[in-house]
């Protein structure tokens, strides 16, 4: 093949060259080992000496004027394959964003945090201990006796035998406490936790549930101290202008026992659903520890008295959050979860 035909068909070739790979090709085609240009350059070898030069600068020239020319078009490929992706890539700013969903704290544990911080706040200190627990601790303790009938409100699942069970209230850590106290320093403590029954399941009960209970042990404590401190956690937890009335009521572990309504939040006392039209709603249970329960755990009841209280965590929430259904705070249903995180967003 002569230099004149070469030319042609490079020339023919360069003015067809669509796209990157086509280009890639051609130098294939001229510049390979065995590619046209190259075997031009290779038959220099052939040609007459006289000639030489002259033929060695056309297949040069040839050479060089492809090589521009793949220079040239391979940036020009290159900046339209680029241009391309920004274009495919380009952010357009003025879409709505997608919306970040983020977690929210569980509402019970809002409550029992609000509940903590202010206590804290009072001198208390929050104190943990075991679900899983003895019967001597759960009960015996705690001024019930094997066999009494108290124990019969508190349907307990026991685990092994007749001694261990999982804990029905969280009132044995206040028994663990005092008795790692000696009876000898004052309590002020608060034990929020889990806490399991076997009530049936309908909506206003579940087999397990959250209380909030508080102890204190000094001298001279008296009911109206139990009332206090009490009005100072319904008003956090509800508003100024809660009022709370105590009726007298019946625990085994605390003498005199009362019931501890507050004045609905929700009608100023007016009567509405929330109250069953009473004006008051009942939140907790509380009295002045019984001297047995002091005895008991260490603590001489002619030196020192105190106060309990306990709180449902659950109730608490359904009242403030207006929950009708207290199994719905441990369902994994998405849709209530979102409904309760409400006031967060
Ligand atoms: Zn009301």
């Amino acid at each position: 093949m002569d230099i004149k035909k070469v030319k042609e068909e490079l020339l023919n070739d360069m003015n067809d060259v669509k796209d990157l790979k086509e280009l890639e090709e051609l130098k294939i085609k001229y510049l390979s080992k065995k590619g046209l240009i190259t075997e031009l350059n290779q038959n220099i070898k052939n040609i007459e000496n006289s000639e030489k030069k002259e033929y060695g600068m056309k297949v040069n020239e040839l050479k060089n004027s492809f090589i521009n020319f793949y220079d040239e078009k391979k940036k020009y490929f290159d900046e339209l394959i680029l241009n391309a992706k920004l274009k495919n890539e380009e952010v357009d700013i003025s879409l709505p964003a997608t919306k970040i969903l983020t977690g929210a704290p569980n509402i019970l544990e809002k409550i029992v945090e609000e509940i903590e911080e202010l206590l804290i706040s009072m001198g208390y200190d929050v104190v943990d201990g075991p679900e899983i627990e003895e019967d001597k601790f759960n009960f015996e303790l705690l001024n019930i006796p094997k066999g009494h009938p108290a124990r019969d409100a508190q349907d307990t699942f026991y685990i092994e035998g007749e001694d261990i069970l999982l804990r029905s209230q969280t009132s044995p850590v206040q028994a663990r406490v005092m008795l790692s106290n000696n009876g000898k320093n004052p309590i002020r403590m608060i034990c929020p936790g889990k806490t399991y029954r076997r009530d049936d399941d309908d909506a206003t009960h579940s087999h397990q549930f959250m209380q909030i209970e508080g102890l204190l042990v000094d001298k001279e404590v008296s009911l109206s101290d139990l009332k206090g401190t009490i009005d100072i956690i319904v008003k956090r937890l509800f508003g100024d202008k809660i009022q709370t009335r105590f009726r007298p009521s019946y625990y085994q572990f605390t003498e005199p026992s009362v019931e501890v309504d507050i004045s609905c939040f929700n009608c100023d006392g007016a009567g509405c659903n929330i109250c069953k039209h009473s004006g008051w709603i009942t939140v907790a249970g509380a009295g002045i520890v019984h001297p047995n329960v002091l005895r008991d755990c260490g603590y001489d009841p002619n030196i020192w008295t105190g106060f309990a209280f306990g709180f449902g965590a659950e109730r608490l929430a359904m009242l403030k959050y207006g929950i009708q259904d207290i199994r719905t705070f441990y369902m994994t249903d998405l849709r209530e979860v979102k409904s309760f995180d409400r006031e967060e967003i």
